[in-house]
């Protein structure tokens, strides 16, 4: 395909540098952690742009109540039963053959993020929770790539994008709310267009740092509300306080488990104690298995499992160790089923 001609509209811009701000993107590796709603849009937006490498970074599987909002999946990949990052690697691949794109089944955090970020010159997010922010903040500061923080709660839209040597996230929200004191997207719904316009501001902000460099970046937290319409801009100071901004790294030295209640579901998700990747034998596990339940879906990613004696549960194990524990809220109970049926 004629490149010139593929990305001819975007090269007009009088901001994007002609095609020498084509071939910076065209140079660019971008990671994108969590391809869920606003994630998988910001993927697709930056894959048809034409930036060099995509690294997919996603723990989950998709759900039915994903489809009202995550535009890069639909009902045939509902019923493959595959990872999310491994659908939207598919899908991208399709839309721009000229993109380099890197799935990876994991779920980030302290452990695994020095990694899962190498070689990234822009990070953006799109996962659900504080914690994982706070990694990936932390993680971004001490390699010096920016990062862009991206978030929808109801209708309301939040972006901040943290550039190296500036204000940070831990600048501007100090430490990870407690659990339960902050809106979800379960507990207050999440309009689709909302997701768009995140996505929309985040991917703009990206391409801006990719093509120009930090000159014409947004600088603090923009909130808009796409139902009433109403936004305002945050100014986010350098906290002289900030121990990340300091070069005191604690959601990487320290690190700090939690369960994650996901978005729009009833369930658990765990993860191997201490924070590193243990490799499950899905081949043998499935054999254990098979006498004490349902195996309702298995593939070379994960099994999914519905046990005879609990049938309010259903497990989903990956490979790298981690389990989604559905039909519960409660951390305790889901701990005890895994140990229950895949051993600690
Ligand atoms: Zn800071």
């Amino acid at each position: 395909m004629n490149e010139r001609g593929r990305y001819a509209c975007q090269i007009k811009l009088p901001a994007w540098g002609g095609p020498e701000g084509q071939a910076r993107l065209q140079q660019a590796t971008v990671v994108i952690v969590g391809v869920g709603a606003t994630g998988s849009a910001i993927a697709e937006t930056l894959a048809r742009a034409g930036v060099g490498t995509l690294r997919l970074i996603d723990r989950d599987v998709l759900e039915p109540s994903n489809l009202q909002r995550q535009a890069l999946y639909d009902e045939e990949d509902l019923a493959s039963g595959l990872p999310k990052a491994a659908l939207a690697e598919r899908r991208l691949r399709r839309i721009n053959g000229e993109v380099s794109v890197e799935a990876r089944v994991s779920d980030l955090h302290a452990g695994n993020v020095g990694e899962l970020l190498d070689g990234a010159d822009l990070v953006l997010d799109g996962t659900d929770n504080f914690l994982t922010r706070f990694v990936i903040n932390d993680a971004c500061l001490r390699a010096g790539v920016p990062w862009i923080y991206a978030g929808v709660v109801g209708t309301e839209v939040h972006g901040f994008p943290v550039l190296p040597g500036e204000a940070c996230f831990r600048c501007y929200l100090g430490e990870p709310p407690p659990p339960g004191t902050t809106e979800t997207c379960q507990t207050a719904g999440v309009l689709g267009p909302a997701v768009m316009v995140a996505a929309g501001y985040a991917a703009a902000e990206a391409l801006k740092l990719l093509v120009k460099g930090p000159a014409d970046a947004a600088r603090g937290l923009f909130l808009t509300d796409v139902w009433t319409r109403e936004g305002r801009r945050i100014r986010v100071s350098q906290d002289p306080e900030c121990p990340a901004c300091a070069g005191r790294y604690e959601f990487l030295d320290a690190p700090r488990e939690g369960h994650a209640e996901l978005c729009g579901q009833d369930a658990v998700a765990l993860r191997p104690p201490g924070g590193k990747a243990a490799v499950l034998d899905l081949e043998l596990l499935a054999g254990k298995l098979v006498s004490l339940g349902a195996l309702e879906t298995r593939n070379r990613f994960l099994l999914r499992f519905a046990p005879s004696d609990a049938p309010e549960l259903q497990l989903t194990l990956f490979s790298d160790g981690r389990a989604l524990v559905k039909g519960t809220v409660d951390p305790g109970a889901a701990r005890s089923a895994y140990a229950k049926y895949v051993g600690t």
